[in-house]
């Protein structure tokens, strides 16, 4: 049984890292940031002329319970975004390999219980 109680300590060691390192992911944004093109509307502009997409815009795109959103991103502000989004990005990942050591402690119990369950039975003579 001492494997399956290392086993079970060096995973749940794992997960109360990985909880912690998931607390300290406190500037995500969820989206992509994308290029849109948007004619501005002035007859005289260049944006008018017959195969011009349009003046080019840095946007976030998400979507959320209401639907899908864009709002513009200012260059300025274009680095911490994108940091943003690749920390929600890396959060994301974090918690799947979560999920993963979640699933390995549920197994390593499965088999601890199904263990101590026959050793008890088979002591009591229980077939
Ligand atoms: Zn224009």
């Amino acid at each position: 049984m001492k494997t399956t109680s290392n086993d079970a300590k060096n995973i749940l060691d794992r997960l109360h890292a990985t909880v912690s390192e998931l607390l300290t992911f406190t500037g995500m944004l969820r989206g992509s940031i994308i290029t849109t093109h948007r004619r501005c509307g002035k007859d005289n502009c260049w944006c008018a002329q017959p195969g011009q997409k349009g003046h080019p815009s840095t946007r976030l795109a998400w979507a959320d319970a209401t639907g899908s959103k864009t709002r513009s991103i200012h260059e300025e502000e274009l680095n911490e975004i994108a940091a943003a989004v690749e920390q929600y990005r890396s959060f994301k990942q974090l918690r799947k390999n979560l999920r993963v050591d979640e699933q390995s402690l549920e197994n390593v119990l499965d088999e601890f219980e199904n263990k101590m369950v026959d050793e008890n039975r088979h002591k009591r003579g229980y077939r």
